[in-house]
Order: structure tokens, then C-alpha cells, then sequence
């Protein structure tokens, strides 16, 4: 078995689903007492999140390209950035590693191919829904077709993520309004949503909505456990 790294703290509340995640994903394949191997190094999140509200990514590149190499010095086979935000900086990582990282789109556009969806609806910080990182690299190497919210949808959601899902707040009120967005991109076609922030599935399940979700923890931690196995 390899060994999984994990960069996490971003936040800690989504760091902690996929410890759970990938652990129950190994006992589920192997049985017994089978723990996946894995090293984890956490980060401060409110430097992180200062230094993104900024738009200081040459630095941000430098802290996860450190905390990538913590992780490879640990044992690490592969890496994980646990979070779908700072995959804006996954070339720097990429650079500074030996070992590969294991890109968070890449489960999930192959999840999305595995449901027979072209075109998607995409719910992440303003980051990740505005900037080409990522819905480029959705388009340009798996082909599949990504809507976002409308300005003050997207400032919203942004709000909600950072104001009350990375503290581990989950509110009846928010997940109305997450619902609301959600059935605004249906209507615009999609054949399903990203839960393309890795704290976003605390709040939404597939029983909140009809329209299929795509969760990029349980996506990213499960490929963890594939890539651990082969
Ligand atoms: N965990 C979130 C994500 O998946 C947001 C926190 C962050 O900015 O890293 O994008």
C-alpha cells in the first residue's frame, strides 16, 4: 500500500472528512482493521485565507509548495491538496515535488464522465467559480462544459464558505439559499452540481436537491484510495 500525503487545515473541518473518508474507503475494500497509510500537514488557515483575499498567490504557491515538500520528506507516495481553492497554485507544487500530486479535478470530471454529464454547475469560493484554474482545466482536458452562479449568487456562496463552513458552521438558513443557487443552474440545463469547496458537502447532501451532486471531498479521497492501492 502507499502512502497517501495530505495538506490540510484548509479548513480543518473539511481536513477531518478526509481522514474519515479515505479510512472508511480502505476498511470498505480490505476489512478488518486496515487503516490507509497516510501523513498529513496542516497549515494556518487564516494566513492562507489573508493571503487569498489578497491575491498573493506567487506566496501562497510558496506555503503549499513547503507544506508539499513537508509531506514528501514524511513518506509520502503521492500528494493531496485538500482543498479545490488552492489548486491555483498545483503547477508551483507540481515543480517543487518528485512525487506526483493527484489533481483534484481529475476524480471529479471522471465522475462526471462515469454519470454521462457534459455540462455542470459549478459552487466553490469566488476563486475557484471566477478564475480559469479551474473550470479550465474541467473544459480544456476532460471536455465538460461549467456554469457558475450569477455575481450575487457567487459573493454569497464565497460569504457562506469562509464566514460559516470553515469555522464548522451549518446553518438552515444557508443551506435554503445553497438550494436556491443550486436549482438556478438546473434550470439553466446542467445535468449536475460541483460541490466544488471541500466544506460545502457538511451542508449539502444529495437529499437536499434533486439535481445529482459531485462532492470533491468524497471524489478526491476515494481517488486517494485508489492511487494508495495500485
Ligand atoms: N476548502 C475550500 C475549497 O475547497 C475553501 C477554503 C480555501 O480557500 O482553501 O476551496
Amino acid at each position: 500500500m502507499k502512502t497517501i500525503g495530505l495538506i490540510g487545515g484548509m479548513s480543518w473541518e473539511s481536513s477531518v472528512e478526509y481522514y474519515r473518508v479515505i479510512n472508511q474507503d480502505m476498511k470498505a475494500r480490505l476489512g478488518g482493521h486496515r487503516n490507509a497509510r497516510s501523513v498529513l500537514v496542516t497549515v494556518s488557515f487564516e494566513e492562507i485565507k489573508a493571503l487569498q483575499h489578497e491575491e498573493r498567490w506567487d506566496e501562497l504557491g510558496e506555503r503549499m509548495a513547503e507544506a508539499a515538500q513537508q509531506v514528501e520528506a514524511a513518506g509520502a507516495d503521492f500528494v493531496l491538496l485538500c482543498t479545490n481553492t488552492m489548486h491555483r497554485v498545483a503547477p508551483v507544487l507540481e515543480a517543487a515535488l518528485k512525487i506526483p500530486l493527484l489533481h483534484i479535478v481529475d476524480p471529479t470530471a471522471q465522475a462526471l464522465r462515469n454519470a454521462g454529464v457534459r455540462r455542470v454547475g459549478l459552487l466553490g469560493t469566488a476563486f475557484t467559480m471566477e478564475q480559469a484554474f479551474y473550470r479550465g482545466r474541467m473544459e480544456e482536458r476532460h471536455g465538460i462544459e461549467v456554469i457558475v452562479p450569477g455575481a450575487e449568487d457567487r459573493a454569497l456562496v464565497h460569504r457562506i464558505i469562509y464566514d460559516e463552513l470553515c469555522h464548522g458552521t451549518l446553518r438552515d438558513a444557508s443551506r435554503d439559499e445553497y438550494r436556491r443557487v443550486i436549482e438556478g443552474m438546473q434550470a439553466q440545463g446542467v445535468g449536475g452540481v460541483i460541490l466544488g469547496c471541500t466544506e460545502i458537502a457538511m451542508l449539502i447532501a444529495q437529499h437536499d436537491v434533486a439535481l445529482p451532486v459531485f462532492d470533491t471531498t468524497a471524489l478526491h479521497a476515494q481517488a486517494a484510495v485508489d492511487w494508495a492501492l495500485t
